[in-house]
């Protein structure tokens, strides 16, 4: 009998209890907004971003609509201005391309190794064409950090991380999003956390922190935040900041808190899934496994794998096999970008130069989410069904 996999690539965990009891009584006292706060009331919003720099190690922390506007507001507060450059990942998704253009600057893409990391020669070379890294930990995979900032420091390029994939995440020790000038969050459905749509920054520049508050729309009551720097230093901001709103509401937060909390279990919980699913594929022939360095604590809530230099035709195989027995899988490879993948040759708004390293590299790419309503049966199986799969197609191919 041929196995099937049967369960849902797309949906997530029920929220937690304590969340959906904390939502209730922000709806029932009906105090959404961020600001809108009982005398002597320490708003959601504003705990959610004390208890995540405190997490983190950050002095500052902002809360906002989405990662992507985190990321724009970092572009911002950096002092990214129209018609600069910025560098970034050439393996990203649209969000991260997007915060570049938002705020009418022009991505430099930098190319992708074959640990799905970016390409430190080629950051290297292109280091003296902008001011500005928008560093994206793309799925989780984090590179070589204290030589990206070895490199960036002595460029004098300010590094900004996409952290959207890589909350919980550390490079030998240090939390994703603590080794640049700022670190960007996403607490949309299909992250670390749900809230739905959310975000989240973090720094330890003080006239940094004062700019992203007043950028995301504070009016003059940044002294309600409680992971902030103090009044003196909006001072020098504060008439000079544009309030471009993209805040956080209480509803998020409240159901942000708890999650957060939990983070650390969770992480467990995808890991032991992502090893099940690394070890099931490892030795399937054609198929290369992502090796993950030990100096990385990163968080399997998605897995890749590579079919180096296979016909497009034999990946698609692969993949139309996978998926008539349950397993979706996401290819970067398409000619078209489909749902949530794309590459840097999709964002015909940017320029591009060819990179033809990285793109040997993408189109191999295999990607998949590991929701955590996946149970670790569910995870063997769908490694059995790929190994099987991949490996006949692989067999079919001529030398
Ligand atoms: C999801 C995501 C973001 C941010 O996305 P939002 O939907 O705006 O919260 C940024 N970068 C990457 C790589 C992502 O996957």
């Amino acid at each position: 009998m041929t196995e099937r996999f049967t369960g849902s690539f797309t949906q997530q965990e029920s929220l937690p209890e304590e969340a959906i009891d904390a939502a209730l009584a922000v709806l029932r006292h009906g105090r959404l907004h961020r600001y809108n706060v009982a005398p002597g009331e320490l708003g959601e919003t504003a705990l959610l971003e004390q208890e995540f720099a405190e997490m983190t190690g950050a002095k500052f922390c902002l809360a906002v609509a989405s990662g992507g506007y985190a990321m724009a507001t970092a572009l911002r507060a950096v002092g990214v201005a129209p018609g600069d450059t910025v560098l970034s990942n050439a393996f990203t998704l649209a969000p991260v391309p997007g915060a570049i253009a938002s705020v009418g600057a022009v991505p430099v893409f930098v190319g992708v190794t074959e640990d799905l990391t970016i390409d430190l020669y080629d950051l290297e070379a292109k280091a003296g064409q902008a001011k500005v890294l928008l560093l994206s930990h793309m799925r989780g995979h984090i590179c070589d950090m204290d030589r990206l900032m070895a490199i960036c420091d002595a460029a004098g390029v300010t590094v900004i991380e996409d952290c959207a994939h890589t909350m919980g995440a550390a490079w030998n020790g240090v939390p994703s999003g603590r080794h640049g000038a700022i670190g960007c969050y996403s607490c949309q459905t299909y992250k670390h956390v749900n809230s739905g749509e959310g975000g989240l920054l973090v720094t330890d520049d003080e006239e940094l922190a004062a700019r992203a508050v007043m950028l995301s729309g504070s009016y003059m009551l940044y002294e309600r935040h409680l992971a902030a720097p103090g009044p003196e230093v909006f001072e020098r901001v504060k008439y000079v900041t544009p309030n471009i709103s993209g805040r956080m509401d209480n509803l998020r937060a409240a159901i942000l808190r708890p999650q957060l909390r939990a983070l650390e279990t969770q992480v467990e919980r995808w890991n032991e899934r992502y090893h099940l699913l690394e070890e099931g594929v490892r030795g399937t022939p054609g198929l290369t496994v992502v090796e993950r360095p030990d100096a990385e604590r990163y968080v399997g809530s998605s897995i890749q794998f590579l079919l180096l230099d296979w016909p497009a035709e034999a990946v698609q195989e692969a993949l139309r096999r996978c998926a008539a027995r349950g397993v979706e899988m996401k290819w970067f490879g398409a000619p078209e970008p489909v749902a949530f993948t794309s590459r840097y040759d999709s964002w015909r708004y940017a320029p591009i130069e060819r990179m033809p390293a990285s793109d040997r590299v993408l189109a191999g790419i295999l990607d998949m989410r590991v929701p955590l309503t996946f149970s670790l049966e569910d995870c063997a199986l769908i490694a059995r069904i790929i190994r099987a799969e991949v490996g006949a197609v692989w067999q079919s191919l001529p030398d």
